[in-house]
């Protein structure tokens, strides 16, 4: 378990004080996939540092596996340190060594014999999938070959806790699935808790369970990743949502409310916002066959967190006033959120 009470930290540079992480409280249980996610400067690297005791806090106590960081002498912290991974967003391999040593330089340090950094520089080449480039260097290899290095490295010394600094922000979209996947089977087959951050939302959406989002050097919100991207309370958090799941109006449904203006009919538009259980289509099948409205669907964007779907979808109802009220109260009943767009709201 890594704990934060009531951290903070600032920098002092030329005179002038920044404060990056402003009494910070969190805690990390044992086998989580942690995300931290925020913009550019939120305190989101220097957070991850005081989990190493790379940076040291100005205040506050940083405890991992109950040890409190601040009390150790430095041989203890060397141990503590020895159990925490790290892979970085430029990988820092030492290009003029081969892919063996690098893997094998942590175990060096931690003064293993030859014939068990042989077996362990094996095993876990074997892992990543590349045995085949022992012998390579860094720079004969990918984006992507480079990073699985630098989770072989990151595992040499059977770390308990792993941290991922940007660690996909360098490589393509279908790189960083293959990562992401690596990170998600170390997780569950090394039982090892995972400290992540980024500033994209898709990597907390394909591999966290636990989120915080941070800002200007505080937590904004945090908890499961469902509860906190599906009912999200600050700006930041609902923009980082909107990144992968689009809540904008789309122009499609702009045309067909201005064509829903002069017409006789009832009809309304709704934003349906789904979450969990109430995704499923069932909700929308009985809403159609059970309900005395002529549903139409003009947009529709879902997205899996954690195999539970969260979306939302435009819907014109149509039908009268007392039949459309029922529906939005059937909708509402069944855990759906429903939001009546009118013209106004959309310019
Ligand atoms: P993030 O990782 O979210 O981009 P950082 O933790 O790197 O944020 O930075 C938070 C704030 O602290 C920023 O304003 C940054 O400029 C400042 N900062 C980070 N590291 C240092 C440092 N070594 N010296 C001075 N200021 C720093």
């Amino acid at each position: 378990m890594i704990r934060f009470e009531n951290v903070s930290k600032q920098y002092e540079r030329n005179g002038i004080t920044t404060q990056a992480l402003n009494n910070i409280n969190l805690t990390i249980d044992k086998g989580d996939i942690y995300g931290i996610i925020g913009y550019s400067g939120a305190g989101k690297s220097t957070l991850v540092r005081l989990i190493n005791f790379l940076e040291k806090p100005t205040q506050g106590e940083v405890i991992i596996e109950n040890q409190l960081l601040n009390q150790l002498s430095n041989s203890e912290l060397r141990q503590v340190r020895r159990k925490i991974g790290m892979i970085f967003q430029h990988f820092n391999l030492l290009e003029s060594k081969t892919v063996y040593d690098n893997v094998a330089i942590p175990l060096i340090l931690n003064k293993k014999n030859k014939q068990t950094i042989k077996q362990k520089v094996h095993e876990l080449l074997e892992f990543v999938g590349l045995s085949d480039k022992a012998n390579s260097y860094p720079k004969e290899l990918s984006g992507g070959q480079k990073q699985r290095i630098g989770i072989a490295r990151a595992l040499a010394n059977d770390p308990t806790i792993l941290l991922c600094d940007e660690a996909t922000s360098a490589l393509d979209p279908q790189t960083t699935q293959a990562i992401l996947n690596i990170i998600k089977q170390i997780n569950v087959k090394y039982k090892i808790t995972v400290v992540l951050i980024t500033h994209e939302m898709h990597v907390i959406e394909q591999i966290c369970n636990k989120v915080a989002v941070m800002e200007k050097g505080q937590i904004i919100e945090h908890g499961n990743v469902l509860d906190v991207f599906g009912h999200p309370k600050h700006q930041t958090t609902r923009n980082f949502v909107s990144s992968v799941i689009n809540d904008q109006i789309p122009t499609g449904v702009v045309e067909n409310l201005l064509e829903i203006e002069g017409k006789k009919e009832n009809i309304k538009l709704f934003k349906l916002e789904f979450l969990g259980r109430s995704a499923s289509e069932p909700v929308m099948n009985s809403l159609i066959l059970q309900q005395k409205v002529v549903v139409n669907i003009l947009f529709a964007h879902m997205s899996e967190i954690e195999k539970t779907v969260l979306g939302s979808m435009f819907v014109q109802l149509k039908g009268s006033e007392t039949n459309i009220e029922q529906s939005v109260h059937y909708l509402r009943e069944n855990g759906v959120q429903v939001t009546e767009i009118k013209h106004w709201e959309i310019n």
